[in-house]
């Protein structure tokens, strides 16, 4: 039987459909600009959020990273909340690649305010460095899935302008939050001056992320993509996996977000359970009460075939997603309502 995989997102496979799609793609090589499903994908997106241009890479991990070099350098600061995975799983990328350093705020479960930003930006004085860009997270990973609405980005945008600060958005989720905030992309470029979307998440495609900007910062983005090796030849195969995403795993994300809802309700009423995080999306963060040893929840849970991961002291993630069905909803509710410690 195949496991209930709750440890991530990330974990889900092409569908027969996605996979049809993928292999009629008109492919060429991306290096020279030759592949036109690449070109098509970051039109598509690009066109999606409001923003001039895109450039399709390997990961996320690599979106993020190249946008902070692109508008960070030597001896400036990137200015994030302190659970951002920019900073805490990216393997050091900010100092290896940029050589920049990282002003960490306490946010509220990851998202952080226009005064806590206000705050942290330096003053002119040469014993500083020199604050360059902002980051958000929406959603919020270790925040448990937590969004930011659009009234909320506009504030801190209105201090980045002030400032003459780039914003970046690590949008890993980005379309998690623009569901659960009832809200759709066109207005993002206007905020943003770089956006990281991932189409290997909740959207259900095998590989890839798309950063969004401007022209010129998109071509300043194609040299430090290919500095990096993450130019690739006939991508459009991968490409065509996001546009599939794109147009047909959007919507549905409403289901992983019901599915959250349910196994949050379930866990509510387990003994062992001391806290869950509120759920807004497809994360559910809960913390067991002292008793429970973390690795002996996540063996019993693996004996009923379920997956889980270990987040921290006494915490546990779940994160729905396409391949988490309906019925696997219900074996893992019964699952934990049956657990006892
Ligand atoms: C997964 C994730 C990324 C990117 O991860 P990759 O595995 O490199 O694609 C970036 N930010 C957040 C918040 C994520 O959850």
């Amino acid at each position: 039987m195949r496991n209930i995989d709750l440890r991530s997102d990330t974990v889900t496979r092409p569908t027969s459909a996605m996979l049809e799609y993928m292999f009629q793609a008109v492919v060429g090589d991306d290096v020279f600009e030759d592949d036109p499903t690449v070109k098509a994908l970051e039109a598509k997106c690009a066109a999606m959020f409001g923003m001039e241009a895109g450039i399709f890479c390997p990961s996320g991990t690599m979106t993020n990273q190249i946008a902070i070099k692109a508008q960070t350098e030597p001896m400036s600061e990137v200015i994030c909340d302190q659970t951002a995975h920019i900073y805490q799983y990216e393997g050091g990328g900010i100092s290896f690649i940029s050589g920049a350093s990282v002003y960490l705020l306490p946010g509220e479960r990851g998202k952080i305010t226009p005064a806590m930003v206000k705050s942290a930006i330096r003053p002119d004085n040469i014993h500083h460095p020199v604050t360059k860009l902002v980051s958000l997270e929406n959603t919020s990973n270790k925040g448990g899935g937590a969004y930011y609405t659009s009234s909320e980005i506009a504030a801190i945008a209105a201090v980045c302008q002030d400032n003459k600060l780039a914003l970046h958005l690590d949008g890993a989720r980005v379309f998690n939050a623009l569901l659960a905030a009832g809200e759709t992309p066109q207005a993002y470029g206007q905020y943003f001056t770089s956006i990281s979307v991932c189409l290997s998440k909740g959207l259900g495609a095998p590989v890839g992320s798309v950063l969004l900007g401007s022209h010129d910062l998109i071509k300043k983005a194609r040299r430090i993509r290919k500095a990096l090796g993450g130019g690739m030849r006939q991508a459009g195969f991968l490409a065509a996996a996001g546009i599939y995403a794109l147009d047909n795993h959007v919507s549905r994300l409403a289901e992983d977000h019901q599915h959250a809802r349910l196994l949050q309700q379930a866990l509510a009423n387990c003994v062992y359970v001391e806290s869950v995080l509120p759920v807004e999306t497809n994360i559910v963060i809960f913390t067991l009460t002292p008793q429970v040893e973390t690795s002996a929840f996540l063996q019993k849970l693996a004996e009923n075939n379920i997956l889980a991961l270990d987040f921290g002291p006494r915490q546990i993630r779940f994160v729905t997603h396409l391949d988490f069905t309906a019925e696997m909803v219900d074996q893992t509710v019964k699952t934990l309502t049956s657990m006892s410690f």
